[in-house]
């Protein structure tokens, strides 16, 4: 219901790329994400900062700007004490690549413990041929560069969903490989189920990812996600 709600909301604007309802989207469908705020001033910005425990992560929000770390604008592990200028600083970037960019603000999110955790990728498209497809790889900033990963026509059930970790060429990685805390595998396979159900209940939903899913030994949380709504 509330699914629904949102991509109804969303049909009333002159966008059809989602960025942080596409947060709300997942959460109406049980997947982690990290607690957060979008403000639009700087005294917000710390006030927000002030609600989440340590260290926080900001982020310009801009249906202009896809790739936000290219031009900076991502600050990870920001101290309560430079959240006023940082505010500042990636306002100004943002207007700096594109001066008539429009911009709704600045997230700030509760920090994913990186160093525990692996970055991975859940996303879905729809195939001509084969229908709602759903994908699982390794992800954050390598992924285009390397390439791994794998795909499923949803509905995915558990086991096709295990078998896609299986899959991966760096599924060591998320298995404890020298040493590491292993992460939370059954957090992984119900995103992957739940992004399925998503993709298989709303044909409106183009496309849909998930990038990064830190997945912990501790659980998963989706930090960053892009859809493409009809
Ligand atoms: P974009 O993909 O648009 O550049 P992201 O939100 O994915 O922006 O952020 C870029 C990178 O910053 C992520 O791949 C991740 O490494 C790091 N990051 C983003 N959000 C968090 C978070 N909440 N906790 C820890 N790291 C994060
Ligand atoms: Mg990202």
């Amino acid at each position: 219901e509330r699914a629904r709600e949102i991509l109804e909301r969303t049909k009333e604007r002159d966008t059809n790329k989602l960025g942080v309802e596409a947060m709300e989207l997942l959460e109406a469908y049980g997947i982690p994400t990290p607690q957060g705020a979008i403000v639009s001033d700087k005294n917000a910005a710390v006030e927000a900062a002030k609600d989440i425990p340590g260290n926080v992560v900001m982020k310009i929000v801009s249906p202009d700007i896809l790739h936000k770390s290219d031009i900076g604008g991502v600050e990870v592990s920001v101290p309560d004490d430079e959240v006023a200028s940082t505010y500042d600083d990636l306002i100004a970037r943002a207007r700096n690549y594109q001066p008539d960019a429009t911009i709704l603000g600045v997230q700030v999110q509760e920090m994913a413990d990186l160093d525990a955790g692996t970055e991975t990728i859940v996303g879905i498209n729809r195939d001509p041929q084969f229908g709602p497809l759903v994908m699982f790889g390794l992800g954050g900033i390598f992924v285009e560069v390397l390439e791994d990963a794998t795909f499923r026509v949803a509905p995915v059930s558990e086991p096709e969903a295990e078998e896609m970790i299986d899959e991966i060429d760096s599924a060591p990685l998320l298995r404890g490989a020298r040493g590491r805390e292993p992460v939370d595998e059954a957090g992984v396979v119900e995103t992957i189920q739940r992004i399925s159900k998503l993709v298989t209940d709303f044909p409106a939903i183009l496309e849909l990812d998930i990038n990064p899913l830190v997945a912990t030994p501790d659980g998963v949380v989706a930090v960053d996600i892009r859809a493409t709504v009809d």
